[in-house]
């Protein structure tokens, strides 16, 4: 039997066979120094414009990239690629706190060790039903499960509760997609959360830049290993887990460096596995229990910065879904989506059994007493319902879609098929699905509402075809039966 217990200190003996040697930290700062060249950016906006993933040299330009006309037109074209390559849909999911047991002591996370204040909690395999019931009672049907590094929390644990998510059912519904979000596991960790059905396995480096990870992660916690975590997604791409979410937590080191880093990343990956990392995320370190913000962000993002890399991010990886969680307030998540993000979160808690049976008015005053429960605080504490409306009302389709996944698309096939028009021809038709069971399921009558125009309006898009006419059938079939879970 292999030990599959594997959360005691790495063993380096383990590692991928692709090397860990990507990030040149002379190299990348010797990029950043480099001076605007408006021809060469030229270059560059056309090469993103035909949808080419960027070099680092490239990505390193755009980011060069001063004045305010420039900045526009990278927007611009972030804008033309999000519409191009990703439509107007935007996935949905919620994240699910799990365990908040650590045995690591990173200075901006409230789960930390040595935080006092963090009431410690495991789910147990009852509350775990009721947390699940819960989001499936607001409409999720995709969710991101999320560990403390422990002991207790090993990959067969993990595999466990990811098999126990997918066997609630409420109503005609259960959770379709779980993704995890775990500290780095071996090829046999790996393999064994795979087993269990995990969509994307999600960890981020948190900074690329060694000197600042060694600050943010001390010596002797597992986490301190720089190479072990750069490694993983590697280590999870050769165990069969071939959709992984890369990230950066910003606020650490240079917002360039990490940038620069991300797509050295995804480079090295595609280099090495024929594929890309599924998802990148870019979250920004938010207020936590016991922890001193001044302390640990040593470079402030600050907002018009943080929509330049993700504009910068969209054109320098055209097909790599990129996430906004709700760690952003509203008014920063409505702006991103407009030219680059294709996924959200929403409706999220983030504390240990946050999910309650509640009615919406009362979620904002459950969220201000969790915080010794939560990891950090969240920006955007909007329930599902409103998320959903307010998505409809600027335009877009909010997608519950699975089908990928369920239907071998992941990892390299998932990238060849994510050439233009195949989204729009199987995405789209997947997400309305999914939204009129949300909408006849789950809306409020205003969502409802709003949501029924949007379906006419794309469906009133679509060319009189042997598939247009499938899918109205399926429209119908959900409105007037029990049918669900339709997809191509
Ligand atoms: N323990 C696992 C690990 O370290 O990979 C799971 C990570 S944690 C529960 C999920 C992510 O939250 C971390 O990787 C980190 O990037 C982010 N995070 C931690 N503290 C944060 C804070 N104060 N504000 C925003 N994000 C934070
Ligand atoms: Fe633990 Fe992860 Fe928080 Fe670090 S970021 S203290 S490893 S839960």
């Amino acid at each position: 039997m292999p030990n599959t217990n594997d959360i005691n200190l790495p063993d380096m003996s383990q590692l991928s066979a692709c090397g860990v040697d990507f990030i040149d930290e002379l190299y990348f700062e010797s990029l950043l120094k480099q001076k605007p060249d408006a021809g060469k950016i030229n270059e560059i906006i056309a090469k993103s414009k035909n949808k080419e993933p960027l070099k680092i040299d490239e990505t390193a330009m755009l980011l060069s990239a001063d004045d305010p006309e420039t900045i526009e037109r990278i927007f611009e074209t972030a804008r033309q690629l999000k519409r191009d390559v990703y439509g107007n849909r935007i996935v949905l999911f919620a994240p699910f706190y799990v365990g908040n047991y650590c045995m690591n002591d990173c200075a901006y996370c409230g789960f930390r060790r040595s935080n006092r204040e963090s009431i410690r909690k495991t789910l147990t395999v009852d509350e775990l039903h009721e947390q699940v019931t819960n989001l499936l009672r607001m409409g999720h049907k995709r969710t991101i499960m999320v560990f403390g590094e422990h002991i207790n929390y090993g990959p067969v644990f993990i595999a466990n509760c990811v098999k126990e998510v997918y066997s609630v059912r409420f109503g005609l519904d259960s959770i379709r997609r779980v993704n995890i979000n775990a500290a780095p596991l071996s090829h046999e960790g790996y393999r064994l959360v795979k087993a269990a059905g995990i969509g994307t396995y999600q960890v981020f480096q948190e900074t690329y830049h060694r000197p600042t990870y060694a600050r943010m992660h001390p010596a002797g916690t597992r986490k301190s290993n720089f190479a072990w975590r750069l490694d993983s997604p590697a280590r999870a791409i050769e165990s069969g887990c071939d959709d992984v979410g890369l990230g950066a937590l910003f606020g650490l080191a240079n917002w360039k460096f990490e940038v620069l880093s991300l797509v050295a990343h995804s480079n090295h990956l595609m280099k090495s596995y024929g594929v890309g990392p599924h998802t990148i995320s870019f979250p920004r370190i938010r207020p936590a229990s016991g922890v001193t913000l001044r302390e640990v962000i040593e470079n402030n993002v600050a907002d018009a910065d943080f929509l330049r890399l993700i504009a910068i991010l969209r054109l320098s990886v055209p097909y790599t879904g990129l996430i906004v969680t709700a760690r952003e307030p509203a008014e920063i998540r409505k702006i991103a989506l407009g030219f680059g993000v294709s996924q959200v979160d929403a409706g999220s808690h983030i504390e240990i059994g946050g999910y309650e049976n509640i009615d919406k008015d009362e979620i904002k005053d459950v969220q201000v007493q969790a915080l010794e429960r939560e990891q950090f605080e969240l920006g955007d504490v909007r329930p599902l319902d409103e998320v959903v409306l307010q998505l409809l009302n600027d335009g877009y389709v909010p997608s519950f879609c699975t089908a990928c996944y369920r239907l071998g698309r992941t990892g390299k096939v998932f990238m060849e098929y994510a050439i233009p028009g195949f989204i729009q021809n199987m995405c789209t038709p997947n997400a309305l699905t999914t939204l009129k069971e949300y909408l006849v399921d789950h809306a409020s009558p205003a969502t409802r509402a709003a949501g029924e125009k949007v379906l006419k309006e794309e469906l009133d898009k679509f060319q009189d075809t042997p598939k247009k006419s499938e899918l109205l059938k399926r429209i119908e079939r959900i409105n007037n039966s029990n049918d669900r879970d339709l997809y191509w």
